[in-house]
């Protein structure tokens, strides 16, 4: 395996951090790994998989239902992440937070629930043109349901919001505003203060898709203000199939269930079922225990190294990222917003995509190729995908290095 020389990083020890992670120690085609598609998903650090291994070898034994050591101690540790997760983003109540499979379930569960109680023919519900298709599509669902209609705020060529248009688009008609906080796909960092606040001034509640926010700014979903706010475990280095809705006990208190099944009722009876309170009113059937635990895990983890400093180190990067990148003759920037994290997208000439992923991978260099489940976005570029490079905090100036000779190497091969 050739060695390739790590820069230090100013902000954090990123070589330290690295050796956390097992899989970037992993070599790919017998070359050190270059990872860059973590807006898709986080690599995980070793304490992570220790506390899932250690679950399933120390205390496995389902939740909430039995009054034997195992259950007590698998929903005591249960309970002790949900308190982690309202602390990280600082919930007022723990029972403002819903254990869900990811950001996606969190989304379906809001536009389902809140939809059947809110939603009336001709209402609208409000969303942007850059989200992901999970905050697109369960809102398309619920509203041919319900017979309202769904509005969009229009981007502009940067791949920002068009403010002026959400101020009109903000009529008496919207029952809910549903955003993102940060562009998977164009590394826009929206200005969702504004967005909740103007929102708020017209009685609206708001739903923040935090999916590519919480692994990399601090959340304080008091000071925002937000009524919702979702995100997955899988891309704050925890593991897949878990995620948290969080809600404002207000709105969940009066919002029918979701899903029907054990621990989401009080009592039950063939003539009637009383449901039980928050949040697991919101928790049908067998949680994934493992996952919740283990996500409380993960952000112990981020704690200790610290969201801010993990912001910093990750802006500085993106910045090196985007100098060395605007270098590349024939490379376009696709979103060009003035505030970013996280992803980078571009086309270099007329070099398709997926051919641009695929030399990069042979290099060893992982990013994304493709709509990353925003088509419209696509659409409004009038493009067929393009190439995301996604950064974590654990990546390196050398490794943005690479991914430049890398695309210089499939330059020389395809233009
Ligand atoms: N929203 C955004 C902005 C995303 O980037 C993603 C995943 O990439 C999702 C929602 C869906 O997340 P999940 O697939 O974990 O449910």
């Amino acid at each position: 395996m050739t060695k390739r020389a790590v820069i230090p990083d100013p902000v954090l020890d990123i070589e330290q951090i690295r050796k956390d992670f097992p899989l970037l120690q992993t070599p790919v085609y017998g070359k050190p790994l270059v990872y860059l598609d973590n807006a898709a998903t986080t690599q995980k650090p070793q304490v992570v998989l220790e506390s899932l291994y250690n679950y399933y070898t120390r205390y496995n034994s389902n939740v909430h239902r039995g009054v034997h050591f195992l259950s007590q101690q698998a929903t005591e540790a249960y309970e002790q992440a949900r308190k982690k997760v309202a602390g990280f983003i600082n919930a007022r109540h723990e029972h403002e937070i819903i254990f869900t499979k990811g950001t996606t379930n969190s989304i379906n569960l809001v536009a389902s629930s809140f939809g059947k109680k809110f939603l009336q023919p001709g209402d609208e519900v409000l969303i942007s043109a850059m989200e992901h298709h999970s905050n697109i599509v369960p809102w398309q669902m619920i509203c041919e349901e319900r017979g309202a209609a769904l509005k969009v705020i229009p981007i502009n060529e940067q791949g920002e919001l068009r403010m002026e248009a959400f101020d009109e688009l903000l009529t008496g008609k919207v029952k809910i505003v549903a955003v993102t906080y940060i562009s998977n796909s164009l590394g826009t960092v929206n200005p969702i203060a504004e967005i909740i606040n103007k929102a708020h001034a017209a009685g609206i509640p708001v739903l923040i898709d935090g999916a590519q926010a919480i692994q990399h700014v601090p959340i304080d979903v008091r000071e925002l203000d937000a009524d919702f706010f979702a995100f997955s475990g899988h891309k704050i280095y925890g593991p897949t199939g878990v995620g948290i809705l969080y809600g404002k006990e207000e709105w969940l208190n009066e919002m029918p269930p979701y899903e029907g099944g054990g621990d989401m009722i009080k009592n039950v009876t063939f003539a009637k079922t009383t449901y039980n309170e928050l949040p697991f009113k919101f928790e049908a059937g067998t949680p994934d225990i493992a996952g919740g635990i283990v996500l409380g895990t993960a952000l112990d983890y981020v704690q200790q190294i610290g969201i801010t400093a993990i912001r910093r180190a990750e802006e500085e990067l993106i910045q090196y990222a985007y100098n060395r990148l605007s270098a590349i003759s024939s490379l376009r920037f696709i979103g060009d917003a003035g505030h970013r994290s996280g992803a980078i997208s571009f086309l270099v000439g007329d070099i398709h995509p997926f051919d641009m992923g695929e030399i990069l991978d042979k290099q060893s260099i992982a990013v994304r190729t493709g709509h990353h489940c925003t088509q419209p976005v696509m659409d409004f570029f009038n493009i067929p995908g393009t190439v995301r490079a996604s950064f974590a905090f654990y990546n390196t100036r050398s490794e943005v290095d690479l991914l430049v000779e890398g695309i210089e190497k499939a330059k020389r091969m395809l233009m």
